[in-house]
């Protein structure tokens, strides 16, 4: 009998796992120890992934000139589609009013929460970027791979795998292979602990189906509406009108390619937790190269997060709409750039965009106490808006080795 492809499996483990912490109870939470694991492995494996894959990615540009170009070329795409989806969010928002009339008393946060929000406004939004790009530098690389600090691990594998183009033979070919037999060990890995995808994902889901209840989905049905129709909008429309007409790729085929690394995304709402599994679909089923794959993904996946920049700008109308305050088209405008730092500034990780949106309430001026309103339906948020980024980030990879004149399998 023909095995039942990946995409399938985790199809199905899908819709078992909804109905299981639908109608199971309490007791079903238990089968989050599945979930716990397979995180665990993907965990494991993004550090090696991502050093790797960038080390690899860069000494394999043919023309280190060209690294330039590509970064350029990947920044314009990061701007260009997040401002969309942030302009896509914007227009809803102040179309479906969510925020107006909502009766909504002030949800209770949990602990540490305010203190975390506070941290996040103590500047500015200008102290804010210049404090970014003052943290992406390492002052210990060892230090900022045992912490897990993604930007600073990326900005030294980048100039590590630069300079290794500029050593001399037999150097330069024996740091090439050297990375290149490491991100093989690694990509065989993943393919290994890709199996364990459906029973993962099944615990992940069975555990958020039940602890989270439809009951507050009522008072915020319209927000979590106005936040769903803008990705939707994003990721069904403009991304693939970007894929068919600049990339001149089929949308819904390299959307089956990315199954797996989607549904991998929505259900451990972090970017940085799918971005092996991204990696190893993009390279294997797409066919981009390891050059384009490892400079745009892993820099894609803390960067450039479109869904997230789209949740900032509505989720902040809301809470403005719910106060009963109205933005003016400069504050909307401040809005706007304070979302996209937002996002550039968020991690991949669950969450991360709504302790963010501190800097974005504090810049149009709206209590931080705000947050409080839309914490409860944030989860199923952070996971639609996690697909969301990835797709754009998996798109991003598709046009730029398209623009590097790369033939695809798709
Ligand atoms: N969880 C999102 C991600 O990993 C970030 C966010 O919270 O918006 O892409």
């Amino acid at each position: 009998m023909k095995k039942l492809s990946m995409h399938w499996q985790i199809f199905f483990a899908l819709v078992l796992a909804v109905l299981v912490g639908f109608f199971g109870g309490e007791k079903v939470v238990a089968f989050e120890y599945f979930g716990t694991v397979f995180i665990a492995a993907l965990k494991m494996m993004v550090m090696p992934v991502v050093s790797l894959s960038i080390l690899t990615g860069v000494s394999n540009i043919k023309k280190t000139e060209n690294l330039g170009k590509l970064g350029m070329k990947t920044l314009f795409y990061y701007v260009g589609t997040s401002f969309l989806a942030i302009l896509t969010g914007l227009y809803l928002v102040n179309r479906m009013q969510p925020g107006v009339g909502a009766q909504l008393g002030l949800q209770a946060q949990p602990e540490g929460w305010t203190e975390a929000l506070r941290q996040r406004a103590s500047g500015s939004a200008w102290e804010t970027m210049l404090d970014m790009t003052i943290r992406i530098v390492p002052d210990n690389p060892a230090q900022a791979f045992v912490q897990g600090e993604m930007m600073q691990v990326i900005v030294f594998c980048l100039l590590f795998g630069y300079f290794s183009t500029r050593v001399v033979e037999p150097y330069r070919t024996l740091l090439r292979d050297l990375f290149q037999a490491g991100f093989r060990v690694t990509m065989r890995l993943m393919r290994a602990i890709m199996t364990l995808a459906p029973i993962g994902i099944f615990g992940l889901v069975v555990k958020i189906v039940a602890v989270s209840g439809v009951e507050t989905f009522h008072s915020l049905g319209r927000y979590v509406a106005t936040v769903s129709l803008g990705l939707g909008v994003h990721a069904c429309i403009t991304l693939p009108l970007v894929l068919k007409f600049i990339a001149r790729v089929s949308p819904l085929e390299h959307f089956q390619a990315m199954s797996t690394a989607l549904i991998t995304a929505f259900s451990s709402s972090s970017s940085s937790a799918a971005l092996p599994i991204t990696l190893e679909s993009i390279r294997r089923e797409v066919g981009v190269s390891s050059g384009v794959s490892g400079f745009v993904l892993p820099l894609g996946s803390t960067m450039n997060m479109d869904g997230t920049a789209l949740y900032e700008c509505v989720a902040v109308m809301f809470i403005a709409q719910a106060y009963g305050i109205s933005l003016d088209i400069t504050q909307q405008c401040v809005l706007v750039f304070t979302a996209l730092l937002a996002s550039i500034g968020a991690a991949g990780i669950p969450m991360a965009g709504v302790v963010m949106m501190a800097v974005v309430l504090k810049a149009v001026g709206l209590p931080l106490e705000g947050v409080g309103l839309i914490l409860a339906v944030d989860r199923i948020l952070d996971m639609c808006r996690t697909t969301v980024n990835v797709w754009s980030d998996t798109c991003g990879a598709v046009v730029i080795a398209r623009s590097e004149g790369e033939t695809l399998k798709i």
